[in-house]
């Protein structure tokens, strides 16, 4: 019964077992004797006995709660004994059984590393051993036999959820590995949207839905799998292809769970490996499906996927990116550029969006498609992010200095930044420190903040926009096709994607910019549109209603000196600014 293991030495009851080893049948009898009906700790002795070596290695595999093996080394030769030894501490895994040796003369008592490497307790000659003394050491024998169970039993327990842990997990698999035991997975469950059911219900209804799904997991396994909790909400298994299969194990939460007698339901994913043919550390093998969890949870949630090896390529490679990038922004290699937006009528400067740059050190441009991902992924966007906001706001302050700023910066801000409670004070703080004022600022957010919590998202953005700070929606038609959000969100501009405008030749894309430009009208947005990469685009856009726009055949985006002269060269962009 695996569920419980960590529990060892309460599984039996209320009994200490005791397995005398010995060929001759009076010494079982003697031991008996002399021990018989003692109570030790609140608990009575139980004697197991086995007459030869190969005896006692069948009881040994089936005995789990073994506190003393009592081995007699007089008969046997001392070699046989340590074989027995052996066998007890690996073969049977019993780790915290104590050993004690029952010895002839002084002369076949093991060496100091020999006792040492295999745990032995005690040994003792024959004749020592009178029943006074006896009783002595498996006192002795079973207090420490009591102690190292409660030590592992919390070194390996998760008392939240009454499941084995990860340390657990781990030396398991590390052990079924070491046994070969390539028919079987190593799977791990994850709750849904766990953080946030546990920020908005409460950390206590949040143990409650942990243990619920323990019990649910717990519950469609046979008791031979291995079930033990990972980390925060997720779950691990280990057991024969057979006996887990991922599909089931995601079908157990399909039934709302009943926390504090109310019904919630919840999803899960899963990320599963096989354990492999090559013998693999178990901690290499958990990193595997952890890869394949977080790949799940991306792509697949509420699903199960197989761990394969080329994402495990994908990942060093991220990790790669990302420590690179963490050493780029220590040595200031990223910086900003500014792309105008103008309104496409009178052709005056309205804008300039910041746009992030890393070029490494041997002076290629690595693009922010590729690396804002990685830092959303890790969390760096949020240091990141303030960066650009302060950058660019200082740029702003610097620009009006000069006489020569367009009515507002854009910054690009991820929806990972909306997700910080701090974000709306760092903007405000990022304005003061500049002395600029809300209108100023516009913020270009995406349409993936509609996975957002309702409450968080709505909140944020009114009080921006109360500061007098406008609210764009960039890349607008390639995410979520429902726009139903669109209605309930507070914003000032849509960003049409580039993708479109690019196809505007195409009556697709044509009409897709008509629709996007008749739903901006509708609203009350205002409509930009991104990507103007000739004159014809600028006209058909202007025609179909467009107020705004940027793109290369209007400007590129340019670093401060750039700018400083392009500004400079454009004089008329600016009068009426
Ligand atoms: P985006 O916000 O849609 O930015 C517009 C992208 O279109 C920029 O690419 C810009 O250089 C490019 N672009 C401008 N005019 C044209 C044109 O006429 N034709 C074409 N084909 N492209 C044009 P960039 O700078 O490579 O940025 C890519 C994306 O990276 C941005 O897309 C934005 O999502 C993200 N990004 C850039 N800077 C930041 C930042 O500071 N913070 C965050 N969160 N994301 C950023
Ligand atoms: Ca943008
Ligand atoms: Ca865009």
């Amino acid at each position: 019964m695996l569920h419980g293991a960590p529990a060892l030495g309460q599984d039996q009851g209320l009994t200490w077992r005791i397995l005398v080893v010995d060929n001759d049948p009076d010494v079982h009898a003697a031991t008996r004797a002399a021990l018989e009906g003692q109570m030790l700790f609140g608990r009575s002795l139980v004697f197991m006995h086995a007459f030869s070596g190969d005896e006692a290695r069948s009881l040994l595999l089936r005995e789990h709660d073994l506190a003393m093996v009592l081995i007699d080394v007089v008969s046997q030769r001392a070699s046989a004994g340590l074989d027995l030894i052996d066998f007890i501490r690996h073969c049977a895994g019993l780790k915290n059984t104590r050993i004690v040796l029952r010895t002839g003369q002084p002369g076949q008592v093991p060496d100091l590393e020999t006792l040492l490497r295999y745990d032995i307790n005690d040994y003792r000659t024959k004749a020592e051993l009178t029943s006074d003394r006896l009783l002595a050491m498996v006192v002795t024998a079973v207090r420490s036999y009591k102690q190292l169970c409660a030590v592992h039993a919390s070194a390996y327990h998760d008392p939240l959820v009454n499941l084995p842990n990860r340390s657990y997990f781990i030396d398991k698999v590390n052990e079924f590995e070491q046994r070969g035991m390539d028919d079987h997975i190593v799977a791990l469950i994850d709750i849904d949207d766990f953080s946030a059911t546990n920020d908005m219900m409460g950390h206590h209804f949040g143990d409650r839905l942990l243990e619920k799904v323990a019990r649910r997991l717990e519950e469609s396994l046979p008791a031979d799998v291995l079930l033990a909790r990972l980390d925060a909400d997720t779950f691990a298994v280990l057991g024969s292809v057979q006996q887990v299969q991922p599909r089931r194990l995601l079908e157990c939460a399909l039934q709302p769970l009943h926390i504090e007698g109310v019904p919630h339901k919840v999803s899960l994913t899963c990320g599963y490996v096989l354990l492999p043919k090559a013998p693999q550390p178990g901690a290499d093998l958990i990193k595997d499906a952890t890869i394949a969890l977080k790949r799940a949870k991306r792509d697949h949630r509420g699903q199960h996927l197989q761990y394969a090896d080329q994402m495990g390529t994908e990942a060093r490679a991220r990790a790669v990116l990302l420590s690179n990038l963490r050493e780029a922004i220590e040595k200031q290699q990223l910086f900003l550029v500014y792309q105008p937006q103008l309104n496409l009528d009178t052709q005056q400067l309205i804008g300039l969006e910041a746009l992030l740059r890393w070029r490494t050190e041997d002076n290629t441009f690595i693009p922010p498609d590729q690396f804002i991902p990685v830092a959303e992924h890790s969390g760096l966007i949020l240091g990141l992010g303030q960066w650009v906001l302060a950058t660019a706001c200082a740029t702003m302050r610097e620009l009006l200095d000069t006489g020569l700023a367009p009515l507002r910066m854009a910054v690009n801000v991820s929806t990972v930044q909306l997700r910080d409670p701090g974000f709306f004070e760092l903007v405000c703080a990022a304005l003061a420190a500049n002395n600029l004022e809300g209108r100023h600022l516009e913020l270009e957010i995406t349409e993936s903040v509609a996975a957002l919590p309702t409450k968080l998202l709505d909140s944020t953005l009114c009080a921006l926009r109360a500061e007098g700070i406008s609210i764009a929606i960039d890349d607008f038609g390639t995410g979520y096709s429902s726009l139903s959000y669109l209605e309930r969100l507070p914003l000032d501009r849509i960003k049409i994607d580039r993708s479109f405008t690019r196809q505007l030749g195409d009556p697709h894309g044509a009409r897709i910019a008509e629709m996007v430009a008749d739903l901006g009208r509708k609203l009350g947005l205002a409509v930009l549109a991104e990507g103007i990469e000739d004159a014809g685009a600028w006209q058909a856009l202007l025609a179909m209603g467009y107020q705004e726009g940027q793109g290369y055949h209007i400007a590129m985006p340019m670093d401060k000196t750039e700018l400083r002269h392009w500004l400079g060269r454009h004089p008329e962009r600016l009068r009426a600014a």
